[in-house]
Parts: structure tokens; sequence; C-alpha cells
């Protein structure tokens, strides 16, 4: 055995998995029946787990046990108390927070500097929302019938979450927390290809205090055990996070069955940088933007419109910038930027650079040695409009497509010329100015002399191809619950202006 997968295996018997990763449900670790899934070492291409689709059966299991078991969370423990479980969840990720950064980062390839703050968000997140459980309530409605009039948050009963590789434990919590505060039962299918650290999560809540059963896991692929999940009668709401295509089969399915759903899609965000910048922080800000976690990141700064006045020395301070990058290792304490997260995303984010080439790209690259893992350079792209593929689709890589612009109205043109509406940014010491491109951009999120910062405690989201609804903050809240209007008549006689009594 290498000596990765020995730290990995080490991790998992830590948080008392086996070597074979299985689906948790009614607070069971299951063995799927279906096909025969890889799980590989994206630095090191080695085989490093395999396990099988959990498929319907589990699919459908998984779903009868949210169902009983949101019950007993909704009708068995207060608001507060609710509240005092995911308190105890929050310490209990923290406690466990080493062995999921290990695993997160051999089996995802993310650096473990960034799995580590990942770990901790997810432990922010439950702390966040346990504030949430006993503080969510209804309005009194002066309604000009005379009738007392209130309204109650209801949970939807059992939601159903599918979430991509790119961030899976960071993604889990994100969902999991605000559903479980407003008292919902919980199905979720993480990638195929990263779903360990979701199931850890979910054993680490239980052993917190969460019930058996309120939160299930289904490790297996989208088109069995996803659609399987999404048919079963129990469940109300999807909430999905990934790529448009799969999206769109996703709220497909979840349309014709009348359910409505949450799309977290991709991005083409615009990082747009004006001539009256700090250049520095905005070339810092441009790195982070589209270099750290290897670019693999929804929000990615992918599109680099610069003034044409600072065009070419932004580029030069970036490019010499990204050869300071520390590629390697995702386990090395040291590194910056590992590899690709899989094979097919690998190819992907070549296929890219190959048709940029073939579109006139200036293609300038740091230099990498050839080796193993599925490694993709810090790459930008000179001299393509804002029109060619590069600049369209999501490459979700290191590499970014710089774009000259003259004025203030064509970098807003330019940054709102996409079928993407997930976020971007502006750099400029004009605050006017800041507020008018904060305002003229279609975004879900937006910075202004900043790039990536996030919360819980702020909704996020985004529109056309990449998505509709919200995650995050309270806007989540709304999305796991729903209103009951009641309506009490305290007059001698009924209110009621039609009817008979016989
Ligand atoms: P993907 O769409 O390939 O897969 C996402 C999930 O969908 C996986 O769990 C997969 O198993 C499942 N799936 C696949 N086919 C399915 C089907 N037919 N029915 C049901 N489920 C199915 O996405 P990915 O490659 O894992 O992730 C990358 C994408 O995710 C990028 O587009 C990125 O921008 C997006 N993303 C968005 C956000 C956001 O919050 N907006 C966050 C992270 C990633």
């Amino acid at each position: 055995m290498s000596e990765r997968k020995q730290k990995l295996v080490a991790a998992l018997a830590e948080l008392g998995l086996g070597e074979q990763p299985q689906s948790l449900i009614n607070g069971v670790l299951c063995d799927g029946a279906g096909v025969d899934i890889q799980l590989v070492d994206p630095f090191t291409e080695e085989v490093l787990l395999s396990y099988f689709d959990a498929d319907a059966a589990l699919a459908n299991a998984a779903c009868d046990a949210a169902q009983d078991a949101q019950k007993t969370w909704v009708r068995e423990f207060s608001a507060a108390a609710r509240g005092q479980v995911m308190q105890d969840i929050s310490r209990a990720v923290l406690a466990h927070a080493e062995p999921l950064a290990t695993i997160e980062a051999i089996v995802a390839g993310k650096p473990i500097r960034d799995c580590r703050i990942e770990v901790a968000k997810v432990a922010e997140m439950f702390a966040y929302y346990a504030g949430w459980a006993d503080k969510l309530h209804g309005e009194v409605i002066p309604v000009p019938s005379g009738h007392l009039n209130y309204t109650q948050r209801e949970p939807l009963g059992v939601v159903f979450q599918i979430t991509p590789w790119n961030a899976p434990i960071f993604t889990a919590g994100w969902q999991i927390a605000p559903a479980i505060a407003t008292g919902n039962g919980v199905v979720i299918k993480p990638s195929e290809l990263t779903p360990i650290t979701t199931v850890a999560l979910v054993k680490i809540a239980e052993s917190g205090g969460l019930p058996a059963g309120l939160v299930n896991v289904l490790c297996g692929l989208g088109p069995t055990t996803g659609q399987a999940a999404i048919a079963h009668a129990a469940v109300r709401k999807m909430v999905f996070v990934g790529s448009p295509e799969t999206g769109r089969q996703v709220a497909i399915a979840a349309a014709s069955a009348l359910k409505p759903a949450v799309l977290e899609l991709g991005g083409k965000s615009a990082n747009i940088v004006f001539e009256d910048a700090n250049l520095e922080h905005a070339c810092l800000g441009a790195q982070a933007a589209i270099f750290s976690g290897a670019g693999q990141s929804c929000v990615a700064g992918s599109r680099l419109l610069l003034h044409r006045s600072i065009h070419e020395r932004l580029i030069d301070m970036l490019s010499s910038g990204m050869n300071k990058i520390q590629l390697g290792d995702p386990l090395d304490d040291a590194t910056e930027v590992g590899p690709i997260s899989n094979a097919r995303q690998f190819e992907h984010v070549r296929q890219m650079l190959i048709e940029a080439n073939d579109e006139g790209a200036d293609v300038l690259s740091r230099n990498a040695a050839d080796g193993q893992g599925y490694f993709v350079p810090p790459t930008i792209l000179k001299g393509l409009a804002n029109t060619a593929n590069a600049a369209q689709k999501e490459i979700f890589g290191p590499v970014v497509t710089a774009i000259p612009f003259d004025d203030e109205a064509e970098a807003i043109a330019l940054a709102n010329a996409t079928d993407f509406g997930l976020a971007g940014a502006v750099w400029t010491a004009d605050v006017s100015r800041a507020h008018r491109v904060a305002e003229a951009v279609r975004a879900g999120t937006f910075w202004i002399n900043s790039y990536k910062a996030i919360h819980v405690s702020s909704p996020f989201g985004g529109s056309l191809s990449s998505g509709f609804g919200r995650s995050s903050g309270t806007d989540a809240l709304m999305e796991y619950t729903s209103a009951k209007s009641v309506w009490l008549d305290s007059a001698p006689t009924p209110r009621i202006a039609f009817g008979y009594v016989s």
C-alpha cells in the first residue's frame, strides 16, 4: 500500500470509516449494489479506493429514513434543543478537523491548507444556523376583516441535495445546516468522485447528537441513485449544486414531479480593473480569483477585464506573480495550488486550452515540469474577444482570459455579455463608479476592491445559466421553509359571507 493510501486509510479509521466508501442510511453504513466506482488520487493517478453505486434501492431507503426521522426531529426536539444539537455538531466537526482535511486533500486534490479552512467553515455554518433554529417565526398580519391572521414558517419535509466535487465538505455543510435548522430531513448525494467527507461529516454529526436517519448520504451516480431519489414521493424540494448541463436535467426531473428546485450552477465571472485601482491589490485579487483552488471554483474570476491603459502592465504583474505560486502535493502544508481534481475535468481544461490556441489566443503559461498528476499550470489567455469560446464557456481550471476595455460603459457591457450571472468584482479608487458598476453588473455576488470573500451569513446564488434560488444567510431559511397562513375568527358569529345552515 502506498504511503498516501496508508494516510488515507488511517484518517478513515480515525473517523470510524472502512476502506470502501459506503452510504449512510438511518445511521448505518451500507454497501451499494450498482456499478463499481473508482476513486483516483489526482496527485499520483493511483486508484485509491472503490465502491458500488448506491442505486435505487438505497436511494429509496434513504428517503424513507429521512421522512421518519424528520417527524422525530420536529416533534420530540424543541427548536432550542435542535439548535443545541447543532452547536454540539459544530464542536464535533472542529474536534475531527485534521482527518477530515486529510481525506479531502487526498481524494479531491485540494491543498490541505484550503481543506482546513473549509472544515472550519463547516463548523461555523452549523454554529450560525444553530442560532437561527429558535428564532425563525412568523408574523401577525393586520388583515382588514378583523380575523386574527398569523403566519408560521414550516419545514418542507425531506429535501434532496446533490453536490459537486470541487468543495465537497464545504458544500455539504452549506446545505445540510440550514435544512436541519429549519426542521427538515435530508438526503444528500455528493459527487461520486468525492463522497467520503460528506459521509464522515454526517457520522460526526450523529456522534454530536443528530438523530440517526435525519441526514442520509448516498454514495453513487447521478443518473441512477440521484434520479431515483428525485422521484421519491417523500422528497419535497431539490437543491442542486453543479454544472448547468446537469442542473437542467435535475430541474426537468423535479418539475415533472411538480417539485421546486434551487440550482447553484456555474459562472464566467468578470473581474474588472480600472486604471485608477491600486494595481498591486488588483493583481493579488486577480490571482486569488482564478488561481486559488486551481480555478475550480464557481465564482472564479475567469474573465479579467482591464482598462486598456493598464492592460499590458497588469498582465505582466499577474504573469510574474503566477510564476511564484507554490504548485505541488495537496498534502504538503506549503502547497498553494494542487492538481485538477479528476481525470475528466483535466481533459476538459486541456481541451479548452487547445481550443483557445486554435482561436488565436496568446497563451502565457507558467512553466511546469511534465510529470505525475493532473496538473494544469496557471495560464493567462490574451488577444481573445469576449465572444471567444474561452471567454464564454466555463473552463473550471486555473485559466484566465484577459480582455481590454476603453470605458466604464464598455466594461459593464462586456461583464454582462455572458450566459451566466453568478459573481463579479470591480477594482477602482472611485467610490461612485464602484457603486455604479456593482449595480449594473448582473451577478448574485459582487465585490468592490476584493474577491472571493464569502460568509455563511450572506446570501449566495445566481441567475440565468448560474441557476436560481439562494443559499446561505436568512435566504436559505426561506428556501428550506414554506409559509402557512392561519386565520382565526374571534367574532360572536363567523364572518362568512356565504352559506346556509340547515
Ligand atoms: P456535475 O453537474 O457534473 O455534477 C454535480 C452532481 O450532479 C454530482 O453529484 C453528480 O453525481 C450529479 N449528477 C450528474 N448527473 C446527474 C443526473 N442525471 N441526475 C442527478 N444528478 C446528477 O458538476 P461537477 O463537475 O461535479 O461540478 C462542477 C460544476 O459545479 C461547475 O459547473 C461549477 O461551477 C459548479 N458549482 C457551482 C457552485 C455554486 O454554488 N453555484 C458551487 C460549486 C460548483
